[in-house]
């Protein structure tokens, strides 16, 4: 277990530091995320979830649905986030970047400047939240210290984001790692995974819906009249029963209106999850860094380095 923990770690940290290197000017946000998504399938290990490539005011939940024609321009913060697993176990590793290029069209030096800080904060979030990670330790300790090292940068956490747990074939295992002290006493465990990830930023720390929906997940067998959706839910079934998948990939599989016909009746059905990509309240710019690491009697390791 612990060795395929590793192996997923080792591999998304190799494909998200490669990936990153194509973050600048004028590069289509749908060929970073098909980039990321084919490599994690030609080391052999399973994607855990589609790449998210999030940008500048919208803090995560965002990849490319077929034919996405967005592109990152100079000075954009860029956030990749990516999943991979090796026998069901995941590693979850994200980072932002602001795009290299000439800035001048879209931000003033002064942005830039800003926009690097808040980069900043939310690596300096992480670190000090691995810092105090140990069996035994509540998981609002581990929120605190992400409060505290993001707040010396004047900026606030993304206060109603969170990290979670990890267990095999389950993104979301059903502990949250909070981003504040919210006065969660659970207590991990020697053994646990876990993926820590603070989201920092100028505005007041809160993300919302915003429309469309990019990514999904798989809740429950229903009944339906017509016959594609029915074959996408199957589809759905035997490919994507336990983590999140694209809407693109649907779409790539059953034709773009009969992909996106069946993902609205599933997802009005609850047969399946739509996800909302999330936007800062007040527009303002968000970064985010993750790790995932195992926790240990006096420490942990972090698998995704
Ligand atoms: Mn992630
Ligand atoms: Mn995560």
């Amino acid at each position: 277990m612990i060795e395929s923990y590793i192996k997923s770690g080792k591999l998304t940290s190799k494909i998200r530091d490669e990936a990153s290197k194509m973050i600048k000017d004028g590069t289509l946000v749908i060929d970073l995320v098909e980039y990321v998504e084919n490599e994690i399938l030609k080391s052999g290990a399973q994607i855990a979830f589609p790449c998210n490539v999030s940008l500048n005011e919208v803090a995560a939940h965002y990849t490319s649905p077929l034919g996405d024609e967005t592109v990152i321009h100079a000075g954009d913060m860029v956030k990749l986030d990516l999943g991979a697993m090796v026998d069901g176990y995941i590693a979850d590793t994200a980072v932002t970047i602001i795009a290299a290029g000439n800035i001048d069209e879209n931000y003033t030096q002064d942005e830039i400047n800003l926009h690097e800080e808040i980069v900043e904060a939310s690596a300096a979030g992480l670190e000090a939240a691995i810092a105090t990670v140990r069996a035994g330790i509540e998981v609002s300790k581990i929120g605190a210290a992400v409060h505290e090292a993001i707040s010396e940068y004047k900026l606030n956490p993304i206060f109603n984001l969170t990290g979670h747990s990890l267990e095999q074939n389950n993104l979301h295992a059903g502990i949250s790692i909070p981003n504040y002290d919210n006065h969660d006493n659970y207590v991990l465990d020697e053994g646990q995974a876990i993926a820590i990830e603070p989201f920092a930023t100028n505005g007041e720390g809160i993300v919302n819906d915003s429309p469309g929906h990019y990514i999904f997940s798989y809740l429950a067998n229903k009944p339906f009249r017509m016959k594609n959706t029915q074959r996408v839910l199957k589809y759905i079934q035997n490919n994507h029963r336990f983590v999140p998948f694209s809407g693109r990939w649907i779409t790539n599989e059953f034709g773009e209106r009969k992909g996106n016909i069946a993902l609205k009746q599933l997802s009005d059905a609850m047969a399946i999850y739509p996800y909302a990509p999330l936007r800062e309240k007040q527009d303002c710019f968000v970064s985010q860094k993750e790790h995932t690491v195992i926790v240990e009697k006096e420490g942990c390791t972090v698998t995704t380095i």
